[in-house]
């Protein structure tokens, strides 16, 4: 079954949020609704979306959530690791009256700090419907299976389905996410980068911001990002 990926950009951050169903089938599943809840919502009118998935617990992946688990009476799946990961961009709000935007930080409080503001609407709560490694996820006819690949965050999850991988901040063009920070750890997004070079060359890699790449055209760097140590 053939699998119909849409992308709708969301946020301060531009953030991929992914609307995956198999061709033909109206059942969908949106994944990593970051801010923007109407965009996201009128991009899936003719759909019947099933779940909510987070590929990881930053705001910039999350926003959303509540109001459009509420709107759809839809469960939020998300891996158990990353539970700490909430509660830590809460406590940077709560210290700091901004969300932790990662490197982009200081330039967005230096050009438009209004947009690391909370929004005004109810934040997520935190609690979620937990999903494993292994675990395959029935979208209708599609399905799709969990990769926990940690180390950008502790619970940090990648979505296979067919040639296709979704995987949140993991894996870009060009590298590895951010580590360095709070809750996250280089070697260890190393090791689900290796695990992820794993899949045929052909796999499509669609990541959490930004344009797509594949397996192959990565895997020949991972030397050069191990070298470089980021
Ligand atoms: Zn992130
Ligand atoms: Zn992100």
């Amino acid at each position: 079954m053939t699998p119909v990926l849409r992308r709708v950009v969301v946020g301060v951050l531009d953030t991929n949020c992914w609307v995956l169903h198999a061709d033909g089938d109206r059942r969908a599943l949106v994944v990593d609704p970051g801010d923007d809840a109407p965009a996201i919502a009128a991009a899936v009118t003719d759909l019947d979306v099933v779940a909510i998935v987070l590929t990881h617990a930053h705001f910039d992946h999350v926003l959303a959530a509540p109001e459009l688990a509420a709107r759809w009476q839809v469960p939020v799946l998300a891996h158990p690791g990353d539970a700490p990961v909430w509660p830590d961009e809460l406590d940077v709000v709560r210290r700091t009256g901004f969300w932790d935007a990662g490197t982009a930080t200081d330039d967005l409080l230096a050009t438009t700090p209004d947009r690391l503001l909370p929004p005004a609407g109810p934040l997520w709560d935190g609690r979620s419907t937990p999903v494993a490694d292994g675990e395959v996820l029935e979208v209708g006819q599609l399905r799709v299976e969990v990769l926990h690949t940690p180390g950008h965050s502790p619970g940090g999850i990648s979505l296979l389905v067919g040639e296709h991988v979704l995987t949140g901040d993991t894996l870009f063009p060009g590298g590895p996410g951010l580590t360095g920070t709070r809750l996250s750890d280089f070697p260890t997004i190393i090791r689900s980068v290796r695990r992820l070079f794993e899949l045929p060359g052909g796999t499509r890699v669609h990541p959490g911001h930004g344009a797509d790449t594949s397996i192959g055209t990565e895997r020949p760097h991972l030397r050069e990002w191990v070298v470089r140590g980021w």
